[in-house]
């Protein structure tokens, strides 16, 4: 076991502390929900996000703003848009997309099918900079495709999980609604 690197709890790199070697499908850790667009954490730290993204068929990310970070994603599965400014651009499998800090971005899968990423950002976005350029829309609580109740994210389009009482909080932005 090497000591030397840490593993930020709920990040997929824990597993590694055990395993040592892991393989997977994106499908078998992003459990898709109709409600809101998933990620995943791999592997994060105050210079670094890695993470999975993983949209349901016809699933929207708001656009938004990251004046500090950069970010680089690799299209796994499913095709799509990524929405840069002006100039949307089409996700297919195998594709690399790198974005630099301060161009508004969002993303919307195809109607056809789910779409999968891996997206490394870097460094880690920060919370308090981030602007949100695009109005977006939350939905009614619903039964969750992994259990509870969830909704989207009217900030980011993320899926939002029931946390308590009648609150819903964003796993991908951490927005409470
Ligand atoms: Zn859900
Ligand atoms: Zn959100």
């Amino acid at each position: 076991m090497d000591q030397r690197i840490g593993h930020q709890i709920g990040d997929l790199a824990e597993v590694l502390t055990n395993l040592g070697v892991f393989r997977m499908h994106p499908e078998d850790v992003i459990a898709l929900c109709p409600s809101g667009f998933r990620r995943v954490p791999i592997n994060q730290g105050s210079d670094h996000y890695l993470s999975l993204q993983g949209f349901a068929p016809g699933q929207i990310a708001y656009a938004h703003t990251h004046p500090d970070s950069e970010e680089w994603i690799v299209v796994l599965r499913g095709g799509g848009r990524a929405l840069l400014a002006e100039n949307p651009v089409p996700l297919a499998p195998g594709v690399i997309i790198g974005r630099a800090a301060a161009h508004p971005h969002g993303f919307v899968s195809d109607d056809g099918g789910p779409l999968h990423m891996i997206s490394l950002q870097v460094p880690r976005p920060s919370e308090r900079t981030t602007t949100w350029d695009q109005p977006g829309e939350t939905t009614d609580p619903a039964d969750c495709a992994v259990g509870g109740t969830c909704r989207r994210c009217s900030r980011c389009g993320g899926h939002s999980a029931n946390v308590r009482a009648r609150i819903f909080v964003c796993e991908n932005c951490g927005f409470e609604l």
